[in-house]
């Protein structure tokens, strides 16, 4: 009888491509997938820490599902991502049930560790933080139907943000080399995909032997059946002007920067230790925003950093309605443990995190909403993603990144078309085929 898997993914975009690939070596192993974890004989929990919620929810679900083990003892279960990278062999000892604890610099090796665990090989925490990026070649079968793919480019960070656990997870920066992308990209265009998401913790720090970025990114724009290329994430401070030119020059570039800038007080940001002011990140969107006018912009911003007065908050407030992000992922800032953030003084109570996120949020949401309307009577270039989720309607998705849906034609599926906006919400907008 053929054997299941089943794979649950937390976090970021990161997990979301490992736990593709993951999901390929077990496909290419024999195993098919499963619905739900009570039908598997092989469970996996790709996690994420960045935030204290994130890890305990991860810790929790592992719990669950270490019950399973009780009705099916021939069940082999395992942690992968940032949790089981932190806490490596602690989980082995935590959960006795638990099999594989697979750090995301090990997922190279997946497929050598799973035959062992397979042959009844002993509990394993594999854990390295310095192994170069794995490398994907082949079997991109995985992304046959799908329009748009994620493409990890590089992995960890230098940057050691004052509050922040990535460098302490995922490792120094590594970049891999761009004949390997770009390979992987062309084998991506043969299986139908058209757009294509650059993935990497700090992604504009990308340098491998002599490309740097902006190289990369030029040498993407060459594919052939490629009509799409967005990347994610960038950090302000490494933004060049060469960089910044690749918005005119690049037509397959999408006109949408995912910039986080995290505070909007100069004091605040020198201690989370972004090396950048306030200043300096207005400038920059300035800089984009002539580099390609229309372009959206999107943002990380944290409330409650160790510290943050009222006064800070009004001045990240302030640079929200300076910018009108087209849209913005904000946070209560949370200790991690490890970070010089989390040994700081002058902890913000929880109630007040929120009252302060609740009013930025709130902000937001009318900004959002605005622009979205702006849309309405404009006639936009869209991707055409697939079914809407209730299935009566396409949907498909700007170059500026915001979601549309429009009357159900299946031959549009996987096209550009150009739609007239009827309508918006704060989250997507309705519009006609032209
Ligand atoms: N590398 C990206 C950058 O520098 O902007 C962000 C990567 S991080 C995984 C995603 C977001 O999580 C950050 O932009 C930050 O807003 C948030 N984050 C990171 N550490 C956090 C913490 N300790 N508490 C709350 N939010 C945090
Ligand atoms: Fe974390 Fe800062 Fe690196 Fe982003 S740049 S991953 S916030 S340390």
């Amino acid at each position: 009888m053929a054997k299941h898997y089943y794979i649950e993914t937390m976090g970021c975009q990161m997990n979301e491509y490992d736990s593709n690939h993951l999901s390929r070596i077990l496909e290419d192993s024999g195993y098919l997938p499963a619905n739900e974890p009570e039908k598997a004989d092989f469970v996996l929990v790709n996690t994420c820490s960045v935030r204290a919620k994130a890890e305990q929810k991860a810790l929790s679900r592992l719990g669950r599902l270490v019950a399973l083990k009780k009705k099916n003892s021939q069940l082999l279960l395992a942690v992968a991502g940032c949790v089981a990278q932190q806490r490596g062999t602690e989980l082995l000892e935590r959960f006795p049930d638990l099999d594989l604890v697979l750090g995301p610099r090990e997922i190279g090796r997946f497929k050598e560790i799973l035959r062992k665990a397979e042959n009844g090989g002993t509990r394993l925490a594999a854990v390295n933080t310095h192994r170069t990026p794995v490398s994907f070649m082949g079997g991109f079968e995985y992304f046959r139907n799908s329009v748009k793919a994620y493409l990890t480019i590089m992995e960890g960070c230098n940057n050691f943000c004052s509050y922040c656990v990535v460098p302490y997870v995922r490792g120094r920066e590594t970049s891999r080399p761009p004949r390997e992308i770009l390979e992987e990209a062309r084998n991506l265009a043969l299986q139908g995909v058209k757009e294509i998401t650059l993935l990497g913790q700090n992604v504009n720090s990308y340098v491998y032997e002599n490309t740097r970025f902006p190289g990369l990114l030029q040498a993407m724009n060459e594919l052939k059946d490629i009509h799409r290329i967005r990347f994610t994430t960038s950090h302000p401070k490494d933004l060049s002007t060469e960089m910044i030119q690749c918005f005119t020059g690049l037509d397959k570039l999408c006109p949408h920067i995912h910039l986080p800038f995290q505070a909007g007080s100069n004091r605040i940001l020198k201690v989370m230790k972004r090396g950048y002011t306030r200043e300096k990140y207005m400038d920059l969107i300035r800089e984009l925003r002539q580099a390609r006018p229309g372009i959206a912009v999107t943002s990380d911003v944290m409330v409650g950093f160790p510290g943050e007065t009222d006064d800070d908050f009004e001045l990240t407030l302030d640079l929200i309605r300076n910018i009108e992000f087209d849209n913005l992922f904000s946070f209560k800032y949370s200790d991690r443990q490890g970070t010089p953030a989390g040994r700081m003084k002058g902890k913000i109570p929880e109630d007040q995190k929120l009252v302060r996120l609740d009013r930025l949020q709130r902000l937001q949401r009318e900004i959002t909403l605005r622009k979205n309307k702006e849309l309405v009577g404009k006639i936009i270039e869209v991707l055409v993603e697939g079914k809407s989720k209730k299935g009566e309607q396409l949907t498909a998705r700007t170059g500026t990144n915001k979601v549309v849906n429009f009357a159900y034609n299946n031959i549009y599926i996987s096209s550009l078309v150009n739609v007239k906006i009827k309508r918006a919400s704060f989250n997507s907008l309705w519009g006609e085929l032209t």
